[in-house]
């Protein structure tokens, strides 16, 4: 896996600050390779004057209404890009940055489709089938046929987009607003998981994060975890969670951002960042050489994946209103009930992508409820997206479902009803039903051989 440049990242012209700013409009274009996107503030006249010029490159004219209309689908010529280095050369005294547009363009090569959106947020099943046209019309496929090509998938997914609102609530919990889940009344919190209330001896002095805060997560706070269950949970799971994905989140972080922790690994392997570079240092012996002279890197893990599904149940649970927890009395008990011993358990597989190509710095949460008496799908089941990982997981052990979704059928029949995440293909599946420290490895192929970073 090398370094990946899916993601340049947002471009935020400083010139404009971040804070504090109102009238803030974004401009989102995704090739089949890249995605990036601009943050212009409107409060300043001559940035207004910029924006709207760039949308007059990518709109139409109606003369006869004298109107524009926007268009997103385009496809790259050389007269597009010039209009847009114009563009930039006119407005480049605002802040040089807007020169890395044009650089940006550039990399699309003539004849190549684009989108290019107004709107900075597209979630994961818009996307996929955004690269799914984008592939399509960059393999020859005509946009008049395109309509065509995805218009069967396109009826049955709203089709089926409509079955997944008659099922399920669905809750989205905002990372970018805190807000403390449970009784703000200290005196009348009763604890999640040891059920003691302050009477029984129970304190709730430190903030319990329900994603925990190694991981990125400030504003989802539980106020139902009391201070000797917050600790245990954070030499635990949340540490065997933050070790899981660790990896990924220096790998894929935004180059150069501060604070990032220089990791360790089982076989004496270091990661950090180091200004825009990442830099890893191990022991070469144990270096691998690939058919075409790579070096292929391994980085150890020990880990029990069982206790990454525990803490990934156990963050849901979190935000659960109290008075669903009567149905997870089980879930909080097998949670708790740390093993370690080889024991196997019918747990339902882990949906995991690693590459949904945006960066969050801060965890999202999205959890599906159901909301009626149809047992053929799970109670409760999640979205926990995380630096570039997105996990889709079932809620295990609750006396509001009647199967376990351990059974091959049960949970291919999960997998069909998620229309938007195009039914999890490419996705991979993790077995995590074995309580037990296992050691394992993830293999980086470096292509340079004289060079220590990636
Ligand atoms: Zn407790």
């Amino acid at each position: 896996m090398a370094m990946s440049d899916n993601f340049i990242g947002d471009m935020i012209c400083p010139l404009y600050g971040e804070e504090g700013i109102k009238q803030r409009v974004y401009i989102s274009i995704y090739t089949l390779k890249k995605q990036n996107k601009f943050c212009l503030n409107l409060e300043h006249e001559e940035v207004k004057l910029f924006y709207r010029e760039c949308l007059l490159i990518f709109s139409t004219v109606d003369y006869q209404k004298q109107a524009y209309f926007f268009i997103d689908l385009h496809k790259m010529n050389d007269n597009l890009r010039m209009q847009i280095k114009n563009l930039v050369e006119k407005y480049e005294f605002i802040d040089i940055k807007l020169r890395k547009i044009p650089s940006f363009f550039n990399n699309i090569s003539n004849e190549e489709y684009f989108y290019i959106f107004l709107d900075s947020n597209i979630s994961l099943g818009p996307k996929i089938y955004i690269s799914e046209s984008l592939r399509l019309l960059n393999n020859g496929i005509s946009i008049d046929r395109l309509n065509e090509a995805i218009k069967e998938p396109f009826e049955s997914r709203s089709k089926l987009f409509s079955n997944l609102r008659e099922n399920y609530d669905i809750h989205y919990y905002n990372p970018n607003k805190k807000y403390v889940y449970g009784k703000s009344n200290k005196d009348a919190r009763k604890c999640k998981y040891c059920h003691r209330t302050k009477d029984e001896g129970a304190t709730f002095i430190s903030e319990a994060h329900a994603i925990p805060e190694s991981v990125g997560n400030k504003t989802i706070i539980s106020a139902e975890e009391c201070d000797k269950c917050n600790a245990w949970f954070s030499t635990t799971l949340d540490n065997v969670f933050f070790e899981s994905i660790k990896y990924f989140r220096t790998l894929y972080e935004k180059k150069g951002k501060k604070g990032i922790p220089k990791l360790k690994f089982a076989n004496g392997t270091e990661m950090l960042h180091s200004g825009k570079t990442l830099i890893v240092m191990r022991d070469s012996k144990n270096d691998k050489l690939s058919k075409d002279g790579s070096v292929i890197i391994p980085f150890e893990f020990t880990i029990n994946f069982m206790n990454v599904y525990r803490a990934l149940t156990k963050f849901v649970l979190t935000v659960l209103p109290t008075d669903e927890l009567h149905y997870f009395q089980d879930t909080i008990k097998w949670i708790m009930n740390i093993e370690n011993n080889g024991n196997k358990r019918d747990l339902p597989l882990v949906a995991i992508n690693y590459n949904t190509q945006d960066y969050l710095d801060q965890p999202t949460l999205t959890v599906y409820k159901r909301k009626n008496d149809n047992y053929s799908l799970p109670y409760i089941y999640a979205e926990l997206r995380i630096a570039t990982i997105a996990f889709v997981y079932i809620i295990p052990y609750t006396t509001n479902d009647t199967r376990t979704f351990a059974k091959k059928e049960d949970f291919d029949n999960f997998l069909k009803f998620n229309i938007h995440y195009e039914n999890f293909k490419d996705w991979i599946f993790g077995n995590y039903s074995i309580d037990e420290s296992i050691p394992f490895t993830i293999n980086t192929t470096i292509k340079n051989k004289r060079s220590d970073s990636i």
